[in-house]
C-alpha cells in the first residue's frame, strides 16, 4: 500500500543492532527504506544490517557523545544523501533502588537514555527538515507512565523521553516532521534476558499482568515503526503509543 511505502525514504536507527530496534529497522527496510544501524559493537551492527538487506548500512556510535552522534549523522548523509526517519532508540538500565545507586549510575543512564536523544535529535534536525516529510520515533517504555522501584534513574529517562518527543513535536510541526513515542512493555530482548535470570518471579509476573499472556519480541515492533515513519501517520504528533500487549491497559 502507498500510505505504508517507505521507498526512497532514509532511517537512522540507534540501538539498531538488536532487539526492539533491529526489529524496527528490519520493518522499515522490508518497507522500502534504506536503514543505517547505529551502534557501539561493530560486528552487531555489520551483521544486523546485513539482516536489512542490501539497502542497509551500519555506522559505529557512542550515543552520550556529542561528535560522534554528529559523526553518525554525516555518515547517514553520506552514504544515502538524507534523513527522512530518525529513531532514537538506544537505551540501558541499570537495576537498583535510588537508596542504593550512585551518582555516577544514575548519570550513567540518563546520560545514555535521555541526554543522546536530545543530541541525536539535535543533530538531526537539518536534515529531517531538509526531507520535508521528517518523521522521530523515539523509545520510552512502561516506565514512562508507572514508577519502578528497581529503575529510578531508567524511569526518569523515560518519563522524560515522552515530554521531550512531545516538546520537539510542537517545535518542528512547522516543518512538517512528526514526532511520536512508543512504549514498548515487557520485550525479550538482550535488556530483560538478564533481568529475568536474576529477579525471582519476575518472567511469572509479566505473563500474569500482561493480557496477551506472552512476552514481546523485537518483531512486534516493526508494524509500529512502518505507521510512525510511513505517510499513514502524517496526521500523528506528539502522542506516545504502547506496544505492550495490553499490560498498561488493566491493574
Ligand atoms: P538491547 O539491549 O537489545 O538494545 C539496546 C541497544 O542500545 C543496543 O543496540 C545497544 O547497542 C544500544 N546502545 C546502548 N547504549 C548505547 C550507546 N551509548 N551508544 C550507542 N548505542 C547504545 O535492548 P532493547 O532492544 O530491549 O532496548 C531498546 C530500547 O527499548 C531501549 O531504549 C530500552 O530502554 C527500550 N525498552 C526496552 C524494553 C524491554 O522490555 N526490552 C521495555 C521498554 C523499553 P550496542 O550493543 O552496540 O551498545
Amino acid at each position: 500500500m502507498t500510505l505504508f511505502d517507505l521507498t526512497g525514504r532514509v532511517a537512522l536507527v540507534t540501538g539498531g543492532n538488536g532487539g526492539i530496534g533491529l526489529g524496527m529497522a528490519k520493518g522499515m527496510a522490508d518497507a522500502g527504506a534504506s536503514v543505517m544501524v547505529a551502534g557501539r559493537n561493530k560486528e552487531k551492527s555489520a551483521a544486523a544490517a546485513k539482516a536489512c538487506g542490501a539497502k542497509a548500512a551500519s555506522v559505529e556510535v557512542d550515543v552520550t557523545k556529542a561528535d560522534e552522534v554528529e559523526a553518525m549523522v554525516k555518515a547517514t548523509v553520506d552514504r544515502f544523501g538524507a534523513i527522512d526517519i530518525l529513531v532514537i532508540n538506544a537505551g540501558i538500565n541499570i537495576r537498583k533502588p535510588a537508596h542504593e545507586a550512585s551518582f555516577e549510575e544514575w548519570h550513567a543512564v540518563l546520560s545514555a537514555n535521555l541526554d543522546a536523544a536530545f543530541l541525536t535529535a539535535k543533530a538531526a534536525y537539518p536534515a529531517l527538515k531538509t526531507s520535508g516529510r521528517g518523521k522521530v520515533i523515539t523509545t520510552g517504555s512502561m516506565t514512562s507512565l508507572f514508577g519502578a522501584a528497581f529503575a529510578p534513574a531508567y524511569s526518569a529517562s523515560k518519563g522524560g523521553i515522552v515530554q521531550f518527543t512531545r516538546s520537539i513535536a510542537a517545535a518542528w510541526a512547522p516543518d512538517n516532521i512528526q514526532c511520536n513515542a512508543i512504549l514498548p512493555g515487557w520485550i525479550d530482548t538482550d535488556l530483560t534476558r538478564q533481568a529475568r535470570k536474576d529477579v525471582p518471579g519476575l518472567n511469572e509476573r509479566v505473563l500474569a499482568r500482561t493480557p496477551a499472556g506472552r512476552w514481546g519480541s523485537g518483531e512486534d515492533f516493526a508494524g509500529i515503526a512502518v505507521f510512525l515513519a510511513s505517510s499513514a501517520s502524517d496526521f500523528v504528533t506528539g502522542t506516545a503509543i504502547p506496544v505492550d500487549g495490553g499490560y498498561s491497559s488493566t491493574i
